[in-house]
């Protein structure tokens, strides 16, 4: 892993009650090993150099603590939209892991999203948070095939495991459901696979699912996975390209059947899917962030 010089870790976003309601990102890895073949991340706009290698920020731990410690707004922090803040690396260093620590000490919320069951070594410091704060995770989770998953997905554990790893979580009381995002057209967009993740999600104890019925596609990240397109999916390359052009949106075909098909399973099984309702779930302390950074 290198590392690299930064000046800042958490930043203030303006998502509303968007974004499973988190009022920080948090960036302490740059690049991710996961290989995604539909990984947006890598796309030019992010200006992210050679994405596959990993890079830690030098001294982060040092500058998350002075950042938290002078923030005068507590909220939620999130982590995991650009980067897997559990890829292999995070195993030696514990760099995610001190950030949590800070976290709990501080007296702030957390948002992850990852795709590796690395997080249930963290179960401790996200029991601590949830003590006295907000503590969501979310595991993307694109197809219920484990065989499918290492194709599309391969440096990350398998689906399987990532079920199992919602289960730990679950029944160690932290809020935890899947983002079904990316749905991969003419590859995860059918209705078994959607009907059979809603279900291993129910018998896994998820709290919540949401879901974008597509992918975005755009520049360096489109040729990326047209080139393992090529690879694995033999001829899908053509029929993106007649469908989508350089469409950024791709929406999978007949999304309106197959949405309507997700929401019934979810409520047939009682597993919300609105963002509206996942952040009422998860943030039953909100009142004292406002409390905290009032009397401060
Ligand atoms: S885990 Fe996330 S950031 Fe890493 S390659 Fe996959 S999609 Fe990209």
């Amino acid at each position: 892993m290198e590392f690299v010089k930064a000046k800042t870790i958490i930043s203030k976003v303006n998502y509303g009650d968007k974004w499973y309601g988190v009022l920080y990102n948090m960036n302490l890895y740059r690049g991710c090993c996961h290989g995604c073949i539909y990984c947006d991340s890598r796309s030019n706009c992010y200006h992210v150099e050679n994405f596959d290698t990993v890079r830690s920020k030098e001294n982060a731990i040092a500058i998350l603590e002075q950042e938290l410690y002078s923030k005068r707004e507590k909220g939620v922090i999130g982590i995991g939209s650009m980067s897997d803040p559990y890829n292999p690396f995070e195993k030696e260093y514990e760099i995610t892991r001190k950030a949590l620590e800070l976290v709990a000490k501080y007296q702030y919320g957390i948002s992850i999203t990852t795709k590796s069951d690395l997080i249930v070594r963290d179960v401790d410091l996200l029991k601590k948070i949830n003590e006295k704060n907000d503590v969501i995770v979310a595991f993307t989770i694109t197809t219920a095939d484990d065989a499918i998953s290492k194709v599309i997905e391969p440096n990350v554990s398998i689906s399987s495991e990532r079920f199992r790893a919602i289960r730990e979580l679950t029944s160690n009381g932290i809020y935890t459901g899947i983002m079904m995002s990316p749905v991969l057209p003419y590859i995860t967009d059918n209705k078994d696979n959607i009907k059979e993740i809603v279900r291993l999600a129910y018998e896994n104890g998820a709290n919540f699912i949401y879901t974008y019925m597509g992918m975005t596609l755009r520049e360096n990240q489109r040729d990326y996975y047209y080139d393992k397109l090529e690879k694995h999916f033999k001829g899908l390359k053509q029929k993106y390209m007649t469908r989508y052009g350089d469409q950024y949106n791709c929406t999978v075909p007949g999304y309106r059947e197959l949405y309507q098909l997700f929401t019934t399973e979810c409520d047939k099984y009682g597993i919300v899917y609105t963002m509206k309702d996942i952040i009422s779930g998860y943030q039953k302390k909100k009142n004292r962030y406002e409390q905290i950074t009032l009397f401060e």
